[in-house]
């Protein structure tokens, strides 16, 4: 490519030509073949390896996820899902005590658990089934490649025969897994014959012929029989043990199409290949020829008679006729155990709720059930809400209470009588407005966390200049809002931290979150406090983070849930009502563990909590009508602009508990007096509180107490005329006040 440098073109010399020889057309033609066979052949080894290699991917990859289906009985045979709840009154020491009762019940009607040990089914009966079904059953190594292969081949050939041997039915019977059609159907087959290789690795020969008499069909065709006791007993309303030769016979004539075989809808078909079972049994040597002659006298005279209701099997009914229906905690219980299934899965809410309600779980609730029972019973009781509210159906409350480790203690979702199982939960699933209560978590817990304030800081009473209306206009904001009702009454005085909390004064969340950015205060509520409903964008403005003007609002449970940093060192636990949950053969399906985010520094979390009970002890604190007697409360109030909801969520050394009031639709609560919400939630929990086994907060070694000076809110100095106690980080202690 020397030809053009610098533009200029050098010619070329012209070289010797090599000598042409002028080939024959054949010879020519011979070599294109040649060439084209050549690359053909490349073409289809390279493609081949590919194909190849990314076959056994692909079966390896089956091979991999497919290892074991469990054949037990108490798997196979489960179609209850239980759940229960911890004793209250249960003692380690007593052996007769019991720490787990039962709670509730899920039972699968159509699914009887029915379940025979191979010894009660005759040896001629096992024998007919064999026979039928799977001659070579007791030498193959779970897949029977021969008559796989005669499958293929007779598929092929547009006849419809099954290949798959009693290992592989017992499996499809199992799983469920019977997809037959297009690639789905061909995944299928893969996966059942590396499960029933897998299956004949774990278990005995007798095992698995167990598990196929219990589990194959014999239903006709318009009833579902499961198993071959159900059979016996419906068929000739004898026990299995009792079958003689041609009624077993009969039973596995079936086995090759129910519907079309059996023997009361199509008694001649089911007859012939009854004969033929019995001929099969004899030419294998199973049936001796006296044997035989019995059988086909028996035959003669076979008489089947199809009666649903006998039944030679005591049911065992562990869950009770009538349960009613589900409580408020149950129904969350539910919808928790539904996600996890779907988490543990891979599978659809929709697919993981038939899962969970055909049975096979057992699921540890953590309902404290004595106060779950209580709080019912008192929500229902109007003398504990306002006299306005007396009379008032529409007026709704949630009640919820969480431990310091996230796990739901109660869940009460209305103040009136549940109607209904399964039916929409406030607690859990309501999204209401907090107001104010989103102050603690939104802006002081993350401000105090990052030093920006402390304790006793001096924040100046005056709004913010923020574009309100996006138009570029900028304007004054927030209004503090009083028990006097709403005005711009900002006092432009310096006000300490944890009296602006106490009061509720909406400008110095304002300046905290401004400081910080709307954006800081909404990932911390979203990553650090799990708070899961707020909507991206509009929530993460000044409203919604400063006083909890939010696009939809908060579950409650998840507002009281973040509260439990301020009692246990700023730890943030998964919110569970569910401690442990298993398949019925052992496998974990989840278990709530010790794991926490650490949410605020354990100083962080003392503090606000000592502030939280400003709000409660301070003469004019907004929680001050919630007071306790014996045990420390740290808790905040929370109303929705135009009284539309009203908060109330408090820190007790055991509990963190949350109330909500307000109505399904935008409607005042007709209260001039949005405290009544302290003395609501005293009324509900006040007894349950003063009665807890701790009374008062663990204070953690990172923290001081010291005097400040109530006029700079700095330390207080000996020339300092009025001080006050105040909390402090020991790694952020203010300078010594120098004004006196
Ligand atoms: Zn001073």
């Amino acid at each position: 490519m020397d030809e053009k440098r610098n533009g200029s073109v050098k010619r070329r010399r012209p070289q010797a030509q090599p000598k042409k020889y002028r080939q024959h057309p054949a010879v020519t033609i011979l070599k294109v073949v040649g060439t084209l066979f050549l690359s053909g052949l490349m073409i289809i080894v390279i493609t081949g390896s590919i194909f190849a290699t990314a076959l056994t991917i692909y079966i390896l990859n089956f091979a991999d996820t497919t290892t074991t289906v469990n054949l037990d009985e108490e798997v196979v045979t489960s179609n209850v899902t239980r759940f229960f709840y911890r004793n209250p009154d249960f003692d380690p020491d007593d052996e007769e005590s019991e720490e787990w009762l039962f709670y509730y019940g899920l039972k699968n009607q159509q699914r009887k658990a029915v379940w025979v040990d191979l010894k009660q089914v005759p040896d001629y009966a096992q024998d007919a089934f064999v026979c039928a079904e799977d001659e070579r059953f007791y030498t193959h190594d779970g897949v029977d490649f021969k008559r796989t292969l005669s499958a293929i081949v007779q598929t092929l050939l547009g006849y419809k025969q099954g290949g798959s041997t009693i290992t592989q039915q017992t499996i499809k019977n199992i799983t469920k897994d019977n997809e037959t059609d297009g690639s789905e159907g061909v995944e299928r087959k893969i996966r059942e014959i590396f499960r029933a290789i897998n299956v004949e690795k774990v278990y005995t020969k007798d095992d698995i012929l167990e598990a196929y008499v219990n589990v194959v069909e014999f239903g006709t065709s318009s009833m579902e029989i499961v198993g071959v006791e159900q059979a016996a007993n419906y068929y000739f309303c004898k026990d299995v043990s009792e079958l003689n030769y041609a009624e077993a016979a009969s039973l596995a004539a079936m086995l090759k199409a129910p519907a079309d075989l059996n023997p009361l809808e199509n008694p001649e078909d089911n007859d012939d290949r009854l004969r033929y079972v019995l001929r099969q049994m004899n030419d294998n040597g199973t049936l001796s020829d006296d044997e035989w002659d019995i059988a086909k006298k028996q035959a003669d005279e076979l008489e089947v008679i199809g009666d649903p209701e006998f039944s030679s099997i005591e049911e065992d009914n562990e869950i009770p006729e009538d349960q009613g229906d589900t409580d408020w905690f149950m129904d969350a219980v539910i919808n928790q155990a539904e996600e996890l299934i779907a988490d543990q899965k891979g599978i659809s809410i929709e697919d993981a709720r038939q899962r969970l309600y055909s049975g096979g779980y057992d699921v540890y609730t953590t309902v404290d059930i004595n106060m779950q029972r209580d709080l019912e019973k008192k929500m229902r009781d109007a003398s504990n809400f306002q006299e306005w509210s007396f009379d008032d159906d529409k007026l709704m409350a949630g009640f919820c209470v969480v431990d310091y480790q996230g796990n739901v203690l109660v869940n009460v979702s209305s103040r009136n009588k549940k109607k209904g199982s399964r039916i929409f939960n406030l607690v859990s699933q309501g999204e209401r407005s907090p107001g104010s209560c989103i102050k603690p978590i939104a802006s002081y817990a993350p401000a105090l966390d990052q030093d920006l304030i402390t304790y006793s800081q001096m924040i100046l009473d005056s709004p913010i200049n923020v574009d309100a209306d996006s138009d570029g206009i900028e304007e004054k904001w927030p209004v503090n809002y009083s028990e006097f009702g709403e005005s711009a009454n900002w006092s432009n005085a310096y006000i300490p931290a944890w009296q602006m909390l106490a009061l509720s004064l909406n400008t110095a969340p304002a300046q905290l979150v401004q400081q910080m950015t709307p954006t800081y205060c909404y990932n911390f509520l979203r990553e650090k406090l799990d708070i899961t409903t707020l909507v991206d964008g509009t929530d993460s403005d000044y409203s919604g983070m400063t006083v909890g003007g939010l696009t939809h609002g908060l579950h409650l449970q998840e507002l009281v849930a973040a509260y439990t940093i301020f009692g246990n060192g700023g730890r943030k636990y998964p919110t569970t009502y569910i401690s442990l949950m298993e398949e019925v053969d052992g496998t974990v399906v989840y278990e709530h563990t010790d794991g926490y985010k650490q949410a605020i520094n354990d100083s962080t979390s003392y503090i606000m909590n000592k502030m939280m009970q400003k709000a409660v002890t301070d003469a004019n604190g907004t929680a001050r009508y919630a007071r306790l007697k014996n045990t420390v409360l740290a808790a905040k109030t929370g109303t929705s602009s135009d009284w539309v909801d009203l908060n109330f969520v408090g820190c007790t050394p055991d509990y963190v508990s949350g109330v909500w009031i307000g109505y399904e639709e935008w409607k005042k609560i007709p209260t001039s007096d949005y405290q009544n919400i302290g003395e609501i939630w005293h009324n509900l929990f006040g007894d349950i509180a003063e009665n807890e086994t701790h009374h008062d907060f663990q204070m953690p070694d990172s923290v001081e107490v010291l005097k400040y000076c109530t006029r700079s809110g700095e330390i207080a100095s000996n020339f300092c005329g009025s001080t006050d106690i105040g909390y402090y980080k020991e790694s952020f202690i203010p300078q010594y006040c120098n004004i006196g």
